[in-house]
């Protein structure tokens, strides 16, 4: 599997599928979760709703339609709320690897990735990149592309200094 890194809008990467830093009630919310419900219409969260109607676990990951974005689907992610106290690394490590999972079950090739947690759940960037670095770097999968898309100039470099 080829990890790339990219600067720019998650909504906006032409890919198969795009992961969504989401929270357990799948309704919708702020930074990536707003900018992809914003992007993708209403249909994503339909499908939100019709799919997890009791929303979904912390470390899990399940997909939906991605409605009018490029990608043709969007799976979800719910990391661990480092602000409200959670703490598990397991579960942001979980993230990454359910997501390529349902990436997999759908034979998704190309995948974008957020940095989970990294936001108003208050991951530290740095760990999140580790994070996913380690789960790219190991598990099976049939994903040729899992690219990091990092909003801002000084994440982005973060992320490049990460991949070497
Ligand atoms: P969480 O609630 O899991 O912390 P956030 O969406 O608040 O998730 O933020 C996760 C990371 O994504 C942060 O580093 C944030 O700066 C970044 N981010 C916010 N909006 C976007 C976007 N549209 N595309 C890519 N990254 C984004």
């Amino acid at each position: 599997m080829e990890i790339t890194a990219v600067q720019g809008d998650i909504a906006e990467q032409r890919v198969d599928a795009i992961v969504n830093a989401a929270s357990n009630a799948m309704r919708g919310g702020g930074g990536v979760d707003g900018a992809i419900h914003r992007a993708g219409g209403p249909e994503i969260l339909e499908d939100c709703v019709r799919r997890f109607p009791d929303g979904l676990a912390t470390g899990d990951a399940g997909w939906t339609t991605a409605g009018r974005l490029h990608a043709r689907w969007v799976i979800h992610v719910v990391g661990p709320n480092r602000t409200a106290g959670q703490t598990d690394r397991g579960l942001l490590l979980s993230c990454y690897s359910r997501a390529l999972a349902v990436a997999d079950e759908l034979g998704a090739v190309t995948v974008a990735f957020p940095l989970v947690s990294a936001g108003v759940y208050g991951w530290p960037k740095d760990d999140t990149i580790a994070c996913a670095l380690e789960v790219f770097g190991s598990v099976e999968t049939s994903v040729a592309e899992a690219r990091l898309v990092a909003f801002d100039g000084p994440t982005y470099a973060m992320v490049q200094k990460a991949l070497g």
